[in-house]
């Protein structure tokens, strides 16, 4: 798992799909290392390879990077909940953390 990400916090040896959580995962994306260190709750660094399932894999094969951060967030809205004030807060987040992933990516030669 690339993302060292408080919310996603799967049991250790298994693969989830670093975007949505779900499982199998589909295909590896190699990226470059960044930081984000906006929110605490959030974490702080991405090292290394992103997994996708299938579905996010798709997402980012076609450059749909809005539904990406919808799916995202509404996995995490099913594991964590929040309110409906709060969602515009979290989309924000997710939103930002998939354009670092999108900046950082290293496209196959
Ligand atoms: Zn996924």
């Amino acid at each position: 798992m690339a993302w060292e990400i408080a919310i996603f916090d799967p049991p250790p040896g298994r693969e989830v799909c670093d975007f949505c959580t779900a499982e199998p995962t589909h295909r590896l994306y190699a990226c470059r290392n960044f930081m984000w260190l906006k929110h605490a709750m959030f974490a702080h660094e991405s090292i290394g390879a992103w997994c996708a399932c299938e579905i996010c894999a798709g997402f980012v094969d076609a450059g749909r990077w809005t539904e990406l951060t919808e799916r995202a967030l509404a996995q995490f809205k099913k594991t964590h909940g929040y309110s409906q004030d709060e969602e515009p807060y979290f989309r924000e987040q997710f939103r930002e953390i998939h354009q670092l992933f999108k900046e950082h990516i290293i496209t196959e030669v």
